[in-house]
């Protein structure tokens, strides 16, 4: 008998973080409100997405616009936000950072690219993992673009954070984290060659926005991201490990992961592993 089991294209750091965790929030169903940071990315996203979509479709708007589709996005009741969870972040400071972000964005970052897709709705794509399990990656390229370079396309995926910019190794610069982005951008470009049917050459790219302190834009590449989905002949890729575990069933947990805590893991109360 075939089963599939569908994974969202941002969900796979987790399953790979803890994995006991992911088995919970996506097997069994158990749900934890929004932090603020994650509303507040979910709003620029909103304001920055509905800002590019007008320009590659030629029908351009103000970065007043753009900063109004951010306040009604961060304001949504759609989503369940539990604003008490993070004292370091309030809905006004929130908006005021994301304000100062999405105009920069807007006015500085978002010009210097060329956009073949910006939130690209995918075909469905499933993997033949064996034993009857069939892996289905999905999620809208969602805070995601396909942009043109001079030889080719590629991702590039905006990722907003406390410490989504940091300094670059040889600390002469400011660099996106790319650190732990490598699966999901994996993910992303597989999606894209098979919704767009074209290969994706050019490095992924990660496009950071710091959301503490001064707020900071900056960049930073992944390269061979899909090898680490896919694997080589001497490795597994992360979906063959992915695999291994839906078969057997067995989700480790890691009680080291940042995200053990009451606050972030939905499984906490029933889970022995922590400390
Ligand atoms: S409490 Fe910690 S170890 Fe247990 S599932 Fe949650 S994150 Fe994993």
């Amino acid at each position: 008998m075939s089963n599939v089991v569908r994974i969202r294209a941002s969900s796979w750091p987790s399953l790979f973080d803890c994995a006991h965790r992911w088995e919970a929030q996506n097997l069994l169903g158990m749900y934890m409100p929004s932090s603020p940071r994650a509303q507040l990315g979910t709003a620029i996203h909103g304001g920055t997405a509905v800002f590019d979509q007008a320009r590659m479709h030629n029908t351009p708007i103000s970065i007043d616009d753009a900063a109004g589709a951010f306040v009604d996005e961060l304001h949504s009741t759609e989503r369940e936000v539990n604003w008490r969870i993070d004292n370091t972040l309030s809905k006004r400071d929130a908006e005021k950072i994301g304000l100062t972000l999405v105009s920069r964005y807007c006015g500085d970052i978002s010009p210097r690219y060329t956009f073949a897709a910006v939130e690209l709705e995918i075909a469905p794509f499933q993997i033949d993992c064996g034993d009857g399990l069939h892996i289905e990656l999905t999620g809208t390229l969602d805070r995601t673009r396909v942009r043109i370079d001079t030889n080719g396309k590629g991702i590039s995926d905006i990722k907003t954070g406390a410490a989504a910019v940091q300094p670059s190794e040889d600390n002469s610069t400011r660099v996106a984290k790319t650190k732990g982005h490598a699966a999901q951008i994996g993910t992303y470009e597989l999606l894209a060659e098979n919704t767009l049917q074209e290969l994706m050459t050019e490095p992924g790219e990660i496009i950071g926005m710091k959301t503490t302190g001064t707020p900071e834009i900056a960049n930073g590449f992944i390269n061979n991201a899909k090898l680490i989905m896919l694997g080589d002949q001497g490795n597994a890729g992360l979906i063959e490990h992915a695999a291994n575990m839906l078969k057997s069933g067995m989700f480790p947990p890691n009680p080291q992961s940042w995200c053990c805590s009451k606050k972030y893991c939905p499984r906490w109360d029933a889970c022995i592993f922590h400390d």
